[in-house]
């Protein structure tokens, strides 16, 4: 637009109605949203290989809804960054880096259907598809001193119909007959917490409250060489004795906090801290627990890091 018609274009403004003016400034902060997710995307976003033949001849072939668009010499297909990423069929772009602050600051789905204007179904589908990725993504194979603790969420149905409730707890009562240990119930879902001194941090939902459990996760949470902290569970130390780790057992029911460097001071300040911020959603369903720690992970190192909103986004498309 040249200046002189933008100028009297701008003049008009004065004609409009507060509520216009209203929707003037909503549509003008949608496409900077808009801008702002296409910019990151296009920064962080670009394609190597092709998501369906994986060739990596590619050529750009304009843009499509704001958006670049690739070509794959291979196969033919044509595609963007979104392609193949949970975002790729979510609308509403404009919103997305909204929806990454509201990660960031942790809002309920009540008050983040507020914040965003949406539903609050949409609000809740919004918060899963954009967790899909920090779900997995954690600190595996840890190496150095680390500090390995156990946590445990009551078992949850919320959000799921009244029947499935009725059928999974009586399988979960015939379960409990066999698998107890340290006054463990089927009532109580088992997860293992590791934290190395480097403030890494992996969490792993046990497939059982026993030494296979243990046995089942602990190859993937730390390296052969990583010293083990815990507090002295007998779990623990007999897997880490079999995976033939180092392990160093405090008596915490005996008092004992720290002995020279071994302690869990750490992996303990986590646990309060994510169990601090999970209350604000007063019970989550179990099936979902992973994606709250993944969210929560990836709080914890934005905060090591410094880094803001636009990585929840970058994380929610795995660039
Ligand atoms: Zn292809």
């Amino acid at each position: 637009m040249r200046t002189r018609e933008l100028n009297r274009w701008l003049g008009r403004l004065t004609h409009l109605t507060p509520h216009q003016r209203e929707q003037v400034k909503a549509h003008l902060q949608d496409m900077a949203g808009r801008d702002a997710v296409s910019e990151l995307l296009e920064e962080r976003a670009a394609p190597t290989h092709c998501p369906t033949c994986q060739g990596k001849h590619l050529v750009r072939h304009g843009q499509a809804d704001g958006l670049q668009r690739f070509k794959c010499r291979g196969c033919g297909i044509t595609f963007n960054g979104l392609t193949g990423t949970p975002l790729a069929r979510l609308r509403h772009r404009q919103k997305w880096l909204a929806q990454a602050k509201v990660l960031e600051d942790g809002l309920s789905v009540r008050m983040a259907a507020a914040r965003l204007g949406v539903h609050r179904t949409t609000a809740f589908r919004w918060r899963h598809r954009f967790l899909t990725v920090p779900r997995t993504v954690m600190d595996r194979h840890q190496a150095g001193v680390v500090e390995a603790d156990e946590m445990y969420f009551l078992r949850s149905f919320k959000g799921q119909p009244r029947r499935l409730h009725a059928a999974t707890a009586r399988l979960a009562r015939r379960r409990g007959g066999h698998a107890t240990k340290r006054g463990l119930s089927d009532e109580q879902v088992p997860v293992l917490v590791v934290r190395n001194r480097a403030g890494q941090t992996a969490d792993f939902g046990l497939p059982s409250a026993n030494k296979a459990g243990l046995l089942a996760v602990l190859p993937e949470a730390v390296t052969g060489d990583a010293v083990l902290c815990t507090d002295g569970s007998a779990m623990l130390a007999a897997a880490a004795r079999q995976l033939g780790l180092e392990h160093h057992g405090l008596n915490t029911l005996r008092g004992e906090r720290r002995r020279g460097a071994w302690h869990i001071q750490n992996v303990n300040a986590y646990h309060s801290r994510f169990k601090g911020w999970l209350q604000r959603f007063r019970g989550v369903a179990t099936s979902y627990l992973p994606n709250y720690l993944g969210w929560y992970r990836a709080l914890d190192r934005n905060a090591q890091t410094g880094a803001q909103t636009a990585s929840l986004l970058a994380l929610a498309i795995a660039v």
